[in-house]
């Protein structure tokens, strides 16, 4: 199915995720300045305010961060022509997985798996 109309839609979808996930990541690096900034300017946050909400900007971001990651990784299979296979049975997965999930490598059998192990 390389090259075919699902293959141009799946990186359409993947590029928008992308794209979506740069800016958020985008955003949230302001944020983090702007946190830093009031701090020292105005003293309104608790330090223990501040470490808890750059606990979970950081943690936000490394989700980001990893959702990027597979996202690429799901690119790199679009340009192989290895995009939409089970990496654990070889089977096709369910286009309608890989539209919640375009990143997806396993089929939702393998992926119950996994979890479970
Ligand atoms: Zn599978």
């Amino acid at each position: 199915m390389s090259g075919g109309p699902d293959d141009a839609a799946a990186r359409r979808r993947i590029e928008e995720r992308l794209a979506e996930l740069r800016r958020l990541s985008e955003v949230g690096r302001t944020a983090r300045e702007t946190v830093r900034l009031d701090q020292t300017a105005v003293g309104r946050l608790s330090r223990m305010d501040a470490m808890q909400q750059k606990a979970m900007a950081d943690a936000e971001e490394a989700r980001r961060q990893s959702e990027i990651h597979r996202l690429e990784r799901a690119l790199k299979l679009l340009d192989e022509g290895e995009y939409g296979w089970c990496a654990s049975c070889g089977e096709e997965i369910a286009p309608a997985r890989l539209e919640v999930d375009p990143a997806a490598t396993l089929c939702v059998r393998c992926a119950q798996r996994a979890q479970r192990a």
